[in-house]
């Protein structure tokens, strides 16, 4: 009797409770891969909100060109220098640190940009680039540049830079992922400019000519020089000292070509043909773009923009922020079909 009832209760175990216990193992089972999964999603999202985030990493590591040597123009001197801590001194020189957050931060993404193409594309024997803005890119140092600032604004004006560097951290802009030559210049009067009209050459595909509204709000969006015929010929002459201008004859200086960014391309002085670009060297103009106004016997050139116009200008990029673009939209408008990519995934 004793062993029927042992047979039953094993009958009832082996039926019942033990699936039982197996199904809930299963489902405990599932329910753990199901966990695993919504953690290593959760994990994923927090991976995707930190590459987000690289902005704001200031752990960032530098796979390659986290250190470059930079040539002191004027000592002689190479030094080498952490990346980022070079670029504190980039963009407190080359943008006012009054301007917006958005377009400082375009700014040192470009700078980087520039630095990188520069270590890849070497101009000097001995360095990765130059403190020289007319070579390669201006620099200041850090006690320099906070001596030019009014005392009360130093500390706050250089945490300003500091933070769009660092929230930046190893962005980079590229086209066929490859860093591009990231021009830029402080005005571009309106419309940027291509640049085989300045230096020649094939050009880039990214480098094309865009408008951009707002930068007529600035104080280097509009100059001008006037010249006496006889200023006017000296300065010639440094290049052309044949020159020779008849200047009872109207149609002796004459634009006689423009650019598609409506720059000049060519004006005629006498007897000699120059163009827009060279008029501005010896002239000292603020850019190619330009009319000239005879006034009261005078040559008077009326200038709109400052610099060469290629690439981002940087009063274009102020005027953007002005208007609720960030640095990135800011890239995108200057540079064309161009990548902003982390520098250690390319
Ligand atoms: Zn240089």
């Amino acid at each position: 009797m004793k062993k029927i009832l042992i047979y039953i209760l094993l009958f009832i175990i082996i039926c019942f409770i033990l699936p039982a216990i197996f199904t809930n193992n299963a489902i405990n089972a599932k329910e753990t891969i199901s966990n695993v999964d919504n953690q290593q999603e959760n994990n994923n999202e927090n991976q995707e909100k930190n590459s987000e985030n690289t902005e704001q990493n200031s752990n960032y590591e530098y796979k390659k060109y986290g250190t470059i040597k930079l040539l002191h123009q004027k000592t002689g001197q190479v030094e080498e220098v952490q990346l980022d801590n070079y670029l504190l001194n980039v963009v407190s020189a080359e943008m006012p640190a009054t301007f917006e957050i958005e377009a400082l931060k375009a700014q040192a993404i470009v700078a980087r940009t520039y630095t990188v193409y520069k270590i890849k594309n070497k101009k000097h024997e001995n360095a990765d680039i130059c403190d020289d803005s007319s070579c390669c890119q201006a620099w200041i140092s850090k006690e320099d540049r906070l001596a030019k600032w009014e005392e009360s604004k130093r500390e706050e004006n250089w945490k300003k830079i500091e933070e769009c560097v660092n929230k930046t951290k190893g962005k980079i802009i590229t086209y066929n992922n490859e860093p591009i030559n990231a021009f830029f210049h402080s005005n571009s009067g309106g419309t940027t400019e291509m640049p085989v009209n300045v230096w020649g050459g094939t050009g880039y595909p990214y480098l094309q000519v865009v408008e951009t509204a707002g930068e007529e709000g600035y104080t280097q969006y509009s100059s001008e020089v006037i010249l006496t015929l006889e200023e006017l010929k000296n300065k010639l002459k440094t290049k052309y000292s044949d020159i020779q201008i008849d200047e009872n004859n109207n149609e002796d200086i004459k634009i006689l070509e423009y650019t598609d960014s409506g720059r000049v391309k060519t004006v005629k002085f006498g007897n000699h043909n120059i163009s827009g670009v060279e008029t501005r060297t010896l002239l000292g103009l603020r850019s190619a773009n330009f009319e000239i106004i005879k006034e009261n016997g005078n040559y008077k050139f009326s200038v709109k923009g400052y610099g060469h116009g290629v690439g981002m200008s940087q009063t274009g990029a102020d005027a953007m922020a002005k208007q609720g673009s960030n640095a990135e939209e800011i890239i995108h408008h200057f540079y064309t079909d161009v990548e902003i990519k982390d520098i250690n995934s390319i």
